[in-house]
């Protein structure tokens, strides 16, 4: 036996020791038993893989698996310490489990497990997808990763929707209707290829702020090799994708929670990452979007929150990049990809935002205003309780609003509320239940 594989035997060994004690009797029997049992047979899998040879390219191929089961063991223990907002999280679960299903042994829609935990700084939000698994076995177990610093920051949260884009995207259900978007309506003007991309950045249109951040980059970056060696084009591609698919969940939310901590993490805003595109970009895309959507309509001027509406629209105008190499799509072209994630995204619901009516944004808005959770009840002229569903994300769009119009009302106060509003709505939705 060689020396690695005696190594990564023992090292199987030892993960089996990991899991026995990973939140085995510990905590709610039934939940532990998924992980348990799933990780159970990764495990025997790789076991039996690691025991079949001796070859060093196939094993290296096991050690990545190896290290991925021990990473995810070590995720589902912390996700127990539930350090997140857990009213967020359980709607959030509620989109998840309906949208990211797979074609498993166990059957052809099965939902994927959701555990979440809280970790490092603003740059953490992301879910991981279980691209890889060492065998195909019943359950993929996604991890959903909120920064520790916002973890009870239920605006931003919004984010997520493009994290589930990632999920969905290499979800064996879904992933290939996703990517055919790409083939049908982003792959057209900047994007039909990636010299097409990479000419559009490098063109002599560019504003110079531009010019200046491509000038400062390493030499080797030039239009003929900037997808061949720094960036990846269908990484962008399916950043891209996962914006639409954030938008077409969460809506106006969605494009608030970008345009604010993109930029935030962008000040400059120029530039662009091996697997993002430039930030502008996307801002830019985004708000042509929520236009085409119709997540921008207004209310008749006479109406009582014409004026928040109009407030909070022009403040995410003002992270718009208006020359025009920041739009880097049609109308048409944006309207049919959208389109095609509407089709997707509406066959599971509540994965579509629904828009909410003026009557119930004049419900909820008012509310906050008076620092009262904006939640689905009121109190009749005559003292009875009239309750009714209100969907979260029409809470959390109440919060823009409100922070948007009330620049002295402090944002962690209307976030709070919004948290509260959106675990009391629960409650009412128990309360309206047959
Ligand atoms: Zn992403």
């Amino acid at each position: 036996m060689v020396v690695a594989q005696e190594f990564l035997l023992q090292e199987c060994k030892n993960l089996r020791d990991l899991l026995d004690k990973t939140l085995r009797y510990k905590y709610e029997y039934a939940e532990s038993r998924i992980f348990y049992d799933e990780c159970s047979e990764r495990l025997a899998s790789l076991e039996r893989a690691i025991g079949a040879t001796t070859d060093a390219d196939a094993l290296g191929h096991e050690v990545i698996h190896l290290n991925e089961l021990a990473d995810l063991i070590c995720r589902l223990e912390r996700s127990s310490i539930s350090e997140h907002s857990w009213p967020f999280v359980h709607e959030l679960k509620r989109i998840a489990s309906a949208i990211c299903t797979e074609d498993t042994l166990a059957g052809s829609n099965t939902p994927n497990e959701i555990y979440v935990l809280a970790d490092g700084g603003l740059h953490t939000y992301r879910i991981h997808p279980e691209d890889r698994r060492p065998s195909y076995t019943k359950k993929r177990l996604l991890t959903i990763v909120f920064p520790k610093s916002l973890k009870h920051f239920v605006l931003l949260h919004s984010i997520l929707g493009h994290e589930l884009g990632h999920a969905i995207w290499r979800c064996s259900k879904h992933g290939s209707e996703m990517r055919q978007q790409v083939e049908t309506h982003i792959r057209e003007g900047v994007f039909a290829s990636p010299a097409a991309t990479a000419a559009h950045i490098y063109s002599h249109s560019a504003p110079s702020k531009e010019k200046t951040f491509l000038g400062a980059c390493d030499p080797q970056m030039q239009a003929t090799t900037l997808f061949q060696g720094f960036a990846d084009w269908r990484a962008w591609c399916e950043e891209i994708l996962c914006d639409l698919v954030g938008l077409v969940i969460f809506g106006p939310s969605f494009v608030a929670s970008e345009c604010e901590l993109l930029s935030s993490m962008n000040p400059a805003m120029t530039g662009f990452g091996a697997q993002h595109p430039p930030t502008a970009w996307r801002l830019n895309y985004l708000l042509d979007g929520a236009k085409i959507l119709g997540h921008d309509a207004r209310p008749p001027v006479s109406h009582p929150l014409r004026a928040d509406i109009d407030a909070f629209w022009a403040h995410l105008e003002d992270f718009r990049s208006t020359d025009p190499w920041y739009s880097i799509f049609t109308e048409d072209q944006l309207r049919r990809a959208l389109n095609g994630m509407k089709a997707l995204l509406s066959r599971y619901p509540p994965a579509e935002y629904p828009i909410p009516t003026f009557e119930r944004l004049e419900h909820l808005v008012p509310m906050l205003k008076r620092k009262i959770p904006p939640v689905g009840f009121r109190i009749a002229n005559d003292g009875s309780l009239n309750c009714e569903n209100v969907d979260f994300r029409h809470i959390l769009f109440s919060g823009w609003i409100t922070k948007a119009s009330q620049p002295t009302m402090p944002v962690d106060k209307i976030n709070q509320l919004c948290e509260h509003a959106i675990m009391q709505q629960i409650a009412v939705d128990i309360s309206l239940a047959p």
